[in-house]
């Protein structure tokens, strides 16, 4: 066996022994292509991600009505990026991690209707569906009407017959659940035991059935599948295969194109691009990634984030094994503080077609998701939840890390480093009630003592 072969297989091993006992590991990909290499090869394409943009272009006075919080983005889904120095400051004094650039977060934690991420790929389905169905029942002739016609009372009327299901820990459910409900669909919500009991009661304020289970994620997606199945006037959202949800975060990710012009961010050969995401089932940050990789290409780095107890993107990957494998079956809990993470096995659909694209992927303890939430709380007063907090990990890693370090010599990135943007896609958090934050607050005190 070649040598270097050798020592990949004894790195592999390694990490995969790290993993097994929990402890903090990175990963560099050693399945990344160049852009142009990877896009060739690739199920979807340019169009299908301009497509989702010009949908929810054509939503837009419907989510602006139903939505009066986006009437100042005029009915566009859209967070604001912004600039966090004191935050790098902060993570540099703690963690040693000597990170250069600029670290900036992308607030998908305050995007409208439902307060995470998954107001884009969950929000984008629902509308989605809502369109054929007016399409086929011609409350819609065709895609060039005002879609407010779909706010009048035979659209809703239409709308009410069908129930929208989706299995979730969480905030997928509150994303299809309030969408759905807001055009007039019913909503049935299979939630996992991970699920915050402040997110099914809000659901069910908004008129969705939650049905509970006392088992993990895939099973709640699993039984939700099947329900549908049976009855006809069911669409089942499937997070572990959809292409329609993917696609919807691959607008979020194509429209950072403009949010960085506006702000008069460079992106190019030498000003190298960072970008982080918490990582569950693999869809939200694979779909970022296509879309930031259309428009940046080889300079945007993308990294991943997953719970030292819930890796099952890193392990499909490291293993090639992808959703064949779960966390379970190398002795892991899948438990993680970080609900929006809690998903023992990844989406293959996800993370098969992610691989030539991604740069690496990062696992963290959840005490540490704590002190980054806490610490962004206290030096920039912005608050998300733990799940998305989990994306700091990749900043503070980035230059301590044996392997993203190598990542960076190799891409002949050292030098670039002072000219880089560093991206924390933060994942959610608006919609988490004050009790709830204030107990968060506390746990990360109480944490606080381990390094
Ligand atoms: C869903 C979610 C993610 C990850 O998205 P996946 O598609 O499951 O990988 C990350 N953070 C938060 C807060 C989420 O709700």
């Amino acid at each position: 066996m070649e040598i270097d072969n050798l020592t990949a297989l004894e790195a592999r091993n390694g990490l995969l022994v790290d993993m097994t006992n929990a402890k903090e590991v990175a990963w560099r990909n050693p399945n990344l292509v160049p852009y142009t290499d990877a896009i060739g090869s690739c199920a979807f394409g340019r169009s299908e991600v301009y497509e989702a943009l010009t949908r929810f272009k054509r939503f837009s006075p419907v989510i602006k009505k139903l939505f009066p919080e986006t009437e100042a983005m005029d009915g566009i889904v859209e967070s604001e990026l912004v600039d966090i120095p004191k935050m790098q400051q902060a993570i540099n004094g703690r963690y040693y991690s000597e990170l250069e650039g600029r670290l900036y977060i992308k607030l998908d934690s305050h995007l409208p209707i439902a307060g995470s991420v998954k107001a884009r790929g969950g929000v984008y389905e629902v509308l989605k569906l809502a369109e054929e169905l007016a399409l086929k029942n011609h409350i819609l002739v065709d895609k060039n009407e005002s879609y407010l016609r779909l706010l009048d009372e035979d659209a809703r009327e239409l709308f009410s017959q069908y129930t929208i299901q989706v299995g979730s820990t969480g905030n997928l459910g509150l994303s299809i659940g309030i969408m759905s409900r807001a055009l007039g669909f019913k909503a049935k919500i299979h939630m996992s035991t991970d699920a915050k009991a402040w997110k099914k009661s809000l659901l069910q304020e908004k008129g969705a059935e939650v049905i509970e289970y006392d088992s993990d994620y895939s099973e709640a997606v699993q039984s939700g599948r099947e329900l549908a199945a049976k009855d006809e006037f069911s669409f089942f959202i499937d997070d572990e295969n959809s292409k329609e949800l993917l696609l919807g975060y691959a607008a979020g990710g194509r429209r950072m194109k403009y949010q960085l012009e506006m702000q008069n961010i460079t992106v190019d050969d030498n000003h190298p691009l960072f970008v982080y995401i918490p990582c569950g089932v693999g869809g939200a940050p694979a779909g970022i990634t296509f879309g930031l990789k259309q428009c940046f290409g080889d300079n945007v780095h993308v990294f991943f984030v997953e719970p030292v107890q819930a890796p099952c993107m890193l392990l499909g990957m490291v293993t090639g094994l992808f959703n064949n494998i779960s966390v379970q079956d190398i002795g892991l809990s899948g438990k993680t503080e970080a609900d929006g993470l809690a998903v023992s096995r990844q989406s293959g659909m996800a993370g098969q077609f992610i691989r030539p694209f991604l740069s690496g992927i990062f696992t963290v303890d959840d005490k540490k998701l704590y002190h980054y939430m806490k610490a962004l709380w206290d030096n920039e007063k912005i608050f998300i939840e733990p799940s998305a907090a989990a994306a700091f990990h990749g900043p503070a890693e980035l230059k301590r890390s044996r392997y993203t370090n190598a990542y960076l010599r190799s891409n002949n990135l050292m030098d670039k480093l002072p000219n880089a943007v560093h991206i924390v896609w933060a994942t959610g958090g608006s919609l988490v009630p004050d009790d709830i934050r204030i107990e968060y607050m506390k746990e990360a005190s109480s944490r606080n003592v381990v390094k």
